[in-house]
This record gives structure tokens, C-alpha cells and sequence, in this order.
């Protein structure tokens, strides 16, 4: 069974969350179950790709809104990832640098729906011209979720027209809502347009959930609260409902080859459940190099700066729980939307007046070698996502022995087991309403716990004794693919 998975991220050629995670693992365990697996991708001008590991598979040429774009097909050898990657190079909208924003303004590319789409028709024209031929596509968020509709639909991929199709939604935020003028340019007539359209507008992740064979999303607790909750499904309930009869969510799982910390090479010093004093020596180089105090309980966030990962809450919070606790560093590391990069800058001042602005740390950038050293220097994980399909900081988090404080939604509530410390069970604290007040009490107890160092032991071993590998959903992903792919071609 050949599967091509079809996304915009996979890490560490090009990442920006938990997406370019996914790409970057499942593959490569699927491989390993035996399953033929690999990625498609654009080639953008800042991927992290060695040339000399690329070959040349294949070129040509195709129309797009009245241009002919030149494009190019590079593998990555299969040893470099666990799988080969298939990078489409196309100089018009790939060359540049960045991903979905302009790294210079940090704003979304003007062109932004004619990369998704080019990027889209180029892999119709690769299948075309039956230099992939797998056997079924996987494809990953809204990127690519207009594939299913031109395979379907369009006369010229008949031969291609029972390729079995899977879309994962990783995050129903993102749904690409287009003018509905676009589809009439660069589409095909269908039957019921209505099925394509949200309000008026093209919605690809909407056209995708409707023509796919299957859907899933990246936690069961996701999946429910998208068929249930108009606020996490954003505007798009009542199609999640639609297609309840063949959506399932599946947990995300870590690579312990990249986030384990007795081996990462990230780490000042490596460490296990059984010698955990290599997370105190990681907590002091790291409090060192940032200027903090390495005997004070640490608490960190690592994600985008974005209204989805309740950057508001994480805000008004800290603005309240920094002066009441003297003794408390945080460290936020993240890049998003300037007003919250604002909002974080204007709280640091405010908190001159407290004494505690050098007990906030502000990064804004993407630093990965400084997200692993903070998952290994940290005592606690501030999540205080208002949406969260699965989140894995809150994974790598406890496989660290990093303690989550978590705002129960989504996939944080499917992995962080509230702490009971009269059965010594569970791996973390979570709280239910997303105020600054339930955030606050969660972090106190979870503080509270922390003074009490047998308990905080056994709290951060349970975390990292959970075991949150691909292995597990990687073979959940496979029942799928055997459930859609005719007996002949597995
Ligand atoms: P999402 O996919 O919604 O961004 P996830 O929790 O699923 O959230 O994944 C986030 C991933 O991105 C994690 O690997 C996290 O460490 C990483 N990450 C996010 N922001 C940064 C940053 N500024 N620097 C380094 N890594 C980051």
C-alpha cells in the first residue's frame, strides 16, 4: 500500500506548529508498520533541505489563471526522514521565503490562495503524469482540501476518479474562504455548489470534508467538541455533523527519535525519569543564560501568538499572578499576530512597577533548539488554549517532566490526567472555564504541589511515563487506509 501524504509543513524542512510534527513522524512510522508512505510538499526558499540529498524526478509545465508556470520535482532520499519527500519547486510562488506569512512584515502573502492552489494543481499534474501513483491520498488541512473536489468532478482525472481520499483536519480555524469568483476561474462545475460554499465564499476545508471517503481530526475530544460546539467548529458544525458517519478523531503522537530527553542533543544535559537531576542541571544553564533565578519554580509557554492559543487569558493572567508571586519566572516564546507581541511588551512595562519585570521573559521568535531546552529546564507548561485539536507542547511537556496547566479543551483534556495527590495518580492540572481566575487556581496548585518536592517527583514521573509514541496511531491510520483501499491494491 503506497499513501502520499499531501501538506504544506513537514519538520524540519518547514514548520510552523504542530502540523509540520505530524508530517515530520507519522510517515515514518507507518513505514516502519510496512506502509508505503511519503510526503508532497512545496519547496520553499527558506525549506531546510540539503541539495545534495535532492534528486530530480521529474519537470514540466502548467496553466494557472492564464500563466505557464515552470515547476520541478525534487525527492529527498528516503534515509535523510525515514521517508521520501517530494518537494514541487515552482519559482513564482515558492522561492521566496516563509511559509504562509512574509517573514519581513509577518503578515499572510498577498498570493496566499494562489500558492495554496497552485500547489494543489501541481500535484494533480504530477498524478497526471504518473510520476506518483500511490494508492491512496492523504491529504492535511485546508492546503489541500480542494483535491478531492477536482478528482472527483473533473472529467480530465477519470482515471483517478476511486483514488481513495483521507482529509485530516488539523485545525477547523483555518478553512481557506476564498471569493467565490475564484472557483468559476480555476474550477469545475458541480452539482450542488452549495457544497463548496460557507456564506457565500469558496470554503476549500468545507468542499474537502464533503468529497473525501474520510475524514479525522488529530483527538477524539476534538472531533466531538466539532460536531457539538459552534465556537471550536467555527461556523462549520453542522458540516462536521454532516460528515459524523465516516470522521474519527486520532490522538497525534510524539518521535521519540527528536523529543526524548535522554538523548536529545539539544539538552545541557541528558536526563530520565530515574535521574532527574539532569532536568535541574538543564533548569540551571537555561535560568543562567536567561538571567533568572534557576532555585525558583519556572513556568514557560511555547506556541503561536494567536486568539486560538488564548494569548488574551495568558495576558490578563499573568498580569495578576506575577505581582502576587514574587517568587515565579515565566518565559513565553512564540511569534504570531503584532498586537499580542504589543500586548506581552505593554504587560513586561506595567510589571516595572512590581518589581517583576525581569521575572518575564519575552522571545518572539521560532527557536527550536530553545523550545526543547525550555521543555527540559521548565517545571510547569502554561496551555491556556480556548481551542486546542491536540496540542503537542503538553506532550513534550510531560515527556520532560515539564508539569501542564492546561485549559480543558480539545486535546488537551483527551492527554492531561488532573493530579490526585491522595492516589498519587494523574499528570497534570487542568482547568474548565477559560477566566484568568480558574487559570490562576490551577496555577497555584500546581505550585503548591511544587513545594512539596516527593509529590511534584511522582507528578513529573507519571508524566513521563506515559507513553505518547506515533506507534499507536500510526496503526489506528492504517485500519483507515485498509478500510478504503480495495483488497487488490494493498
Ligand atoms: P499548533 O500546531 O496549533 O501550533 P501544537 O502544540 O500542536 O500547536 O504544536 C506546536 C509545535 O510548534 C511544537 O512543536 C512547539 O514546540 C512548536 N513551536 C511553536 N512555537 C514555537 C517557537 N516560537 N519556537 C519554537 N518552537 C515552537
Amino acid at each position: 500500500m503506497d499513501i502520499l501524504h499531501v501538506a504544506f509543513e513537514c519538520a524540519p524542512i518547514a514548520k510552523v506548529g504542530g502540523l509540520g510534527d505530524v508530517l515530520g513522524a507519522l510517515p515514518k512510522f507507518l513505514n516502519r508498520r510496512g506502509v508505503n508512505s511519503a510526503v508532497f510538499m512545496p519547496r520553499f526558499g527558506d525549506a531546510h533541505v540539503d541539495p545534495a540529498s535532492l534528486t530530480l524526478v521529474h519537470e514540466g509545465r502548467l496553466r494557472y489563471r492564464g500563466r505557464v508556470l515552470h515547476y520541478r520535482l525534487w525527492q529527498q532520499a528516503a534515509h535523510v526522514l525515514g521517508f521520501p519527500v517530494y518537494l514541487w519547486e515552482e519559482p513564482v510562488h515558492f522561492e521566496r521565503p516563509g511559509i504562509y506569512q512574509d517573514p519581513a512584515t509577518g503578515r499572510d502573502f498577498p498570493d496566499q490562495g494562489d500558492r495554496f492552489f497552485v500547489f494543489q494543481q501541481g500535484l494533480l499534474t504530477i498524478l497526471k503524469a504518473q510520476v506518483l501513483k500511490p494508492d491512496l491520498l492523504h491529504l492535511h488541512d485546508h492546503h489541500a482540501a480542494l483535491i478531492p473536489v477536482w478528482l472527483r468532478e473533473d472529467p480530465a482525472y477519470q482515471d483517478w476518479a476511486t483514488l481513495p481520499l483521507v482529509l485530516t483536519v488539523h485545525n477547523a480555524e483555518h478553512q481557506g474562504r476564498y471569493d467565490w469568483s475564484i472557483w468559476k476561474e480555476i474550477g469545475v462545475p458541480v452539482a450542488r455548489p452549495e457544497d463548496l460554499q460557507h456564506h457565500g465564499q469558496l470554503n476549500a476545508l468545507k468542499a474537502g470534508m464533503l468529497w473525501a471517503d474520510a475524514v479525522t481530526t488529530v483527538s477524539p475530544g476534538y472531533a466531538r467538541e466539532l460536531q457539538e460546539r459552534d465556537d471550536m467548529a467555527a461556523g462549520l458544525r453542522e458540516v462536521f455533523q454532516r460528515v459524523a458517519f465516516k470522521m474519527r478523531g486520532i490522538l497525534n503522537g510524539i518521535d521519540p527519535e527528536v523529543w526524548n530527553p535522554a538523548t536529545d542533543p539539544l539538552l545541557f544535559a541528558p536526563y530520565t525519569a530515574e535521574t532527574l537531576e539532569g532536568k535541574q542541571q538543564n533548569k540551571q544553564a537555561l535560568c543562567r543564560a536567561l538571567g533568572l533565578d534557576p532555585t525558583q519554580p519556572l513556568v514557560i509557554f511555547i506556541g503561536r501568538l494567536m486568539r486560538e492559543k488564548g494569548i488574551d487569558l495568558l495576558v490578563r493572567g499573568l498580569e495578576r499572578f506575577l505581582p502576587r508571586h514574587p517568587d515565579v519566572s515565566v518565559v513565553v516564546l512564540g511569534t504570531g499576530l503584532p498586537e499580542y507581541h504589543a500586548a506581552l511588551e505593554t504587560l513586561k512595562q506595567r510589571l516595572e512597577n512590581f518589581d517583576a519585570v525581569h521575572r518575564l521573559v519575552l522571545r518572539f521568535e521560532f527557536n527550536n533548539t530553545l523550545a526543547h531546552q525550555l521543555y527540559a529546564a521548565a517545571d510547569i507548561l502554561l496551555m491556556p488554549s480556548r481551542v486546542e485539536p491536540c496540542g503537542l507542547n503538553q506532550l513534550y511537556a510531560m515527556t520532560y517532566g515539564t508539569v501542564p496547566v492546561v485549559h480543558a479543551v480539545g486535546g488537551l483534556r483527551d492527554t492531561v490526567m488532573p493530579w490526585n495527590p491522595h492516589t498519587q495518580t494523574g499528570t497534570g492540572f487542568r482547568f474548565e472555564s477559560f477566566t484568568p481566575k480558574a487559570m490562576l487556581q490551577a496555577l497555584q496548585q500546581a505550585l503548591l504541589t511544587y513545594r512539596q518536592p516527593k509529590l511534584w517527583q511522582q507528578l513529573q514521573r507519571n508524566g513521563m511515563q506515559q507513553d505518547w509514541s506515533w506507534d499507536r496511531s500510526a496503526q489506528e491510520y492504517i485500519a483507515l487506509y485498509q478500510s478504503l483501499i480495495p483488497v487488490t491494491s494493498k
